[in-house]
């Protein structure tokens, strides 16, 4: 399947994307994990993206549209990729749709996960999120057999350096201003599947169904 994920930081946008992947071989791709290793790594873009993303604002739309279109034209992304956190604002969700014309390739939709604000805030605070393979841990729902210890790569299960009080809800404005108006692009698009993604358990099976597979 080839869709993009909408939805505010802690909507489980990583999650589902992961459940997905499970479906049919379909690849995760995450700007946000993209990011992060090139951080951990130390490379030129990390360097340049560190500081917007500890302040919990956006990189700028040149740096990830340019990782992006390198990203999708590797092979795994053949047989079908999940976006999760890209596109991220209007410039983007633009370019994106020039750049899948050019390669030819069709969405078949984007999955909009909604979560009220309580429930994401509760959800960002208590999240912990492995350094290495990205698995998503939760301290009160889901922690990880040993603590600080990714249960699948043995790697550090840490508190994201952007999910600080301060930069959760920096995230959150940010979200409202400039990625929730991609809701009414994709309607534009008549490409929106709108998901009630309060309970993650039913989440899968909803976007299953209204995908008809
Ligand atoms: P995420 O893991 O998706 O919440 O992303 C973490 C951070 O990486 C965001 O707060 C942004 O600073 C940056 N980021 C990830 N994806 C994008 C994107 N598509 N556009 C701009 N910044 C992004």
């Amino acid at each position: 399947m080839k869709l993009i994920l909408l939805g505010a930081p802690g909507a489980g946008k990583g999650t589902v994307a992961k459940l997905l992947t499970a479906i049919d071989g379909s690849v995760q791709i995450s700007t946000g994990d993209i990011l992060r290793a090139a951080v951990k790594d130390g490379t030129d873009l990390g360097k340049e993206a560190q500081g917007y993303m500890t302040r919990g604002e956006l990189v700028p739309d040149a740096l990830i549209m340019g990782i992006m279109g390198e990203r999708l034209l590797e092979d795994d992304c053949k047989p079908g990729f999940l976006l999760d956190g890209f596109p991220r604002t209007i410039p983007q969700a633009e370019e994106l749709k020039v750049l899948l014309a050019k390669l030819g390739i069709e969405l078949d939709g984007a999955v909009n996960l909604n979560v009220p604000r309580d429930v994401i805030l509760d959800r960002l605070t208590t999240r912990r999120t492995c350094e290495d393979c990205g698995e998503i841990y939760n301290v009160k729902s889901n922690p990880p057999k040993v603590e600080g210890v990714c249960d699948k790569c043995g790697g550090n299960v840490v508190q994201r350096a952007d999910e600080t009080e301060e930069a959760i809800s920096k995230r959150l404005d940010v979200f409202k201003e400039q990625t929730a108006p991609l809701v009414g692009f994709y309607t534009g698009e008549n490409m929106l599947i709108d998901i009630n993604a309060t309970s993650s358990d039913v989440v899968v099976a909803d976007i299953k169904s209204a995908l008809g597979i």
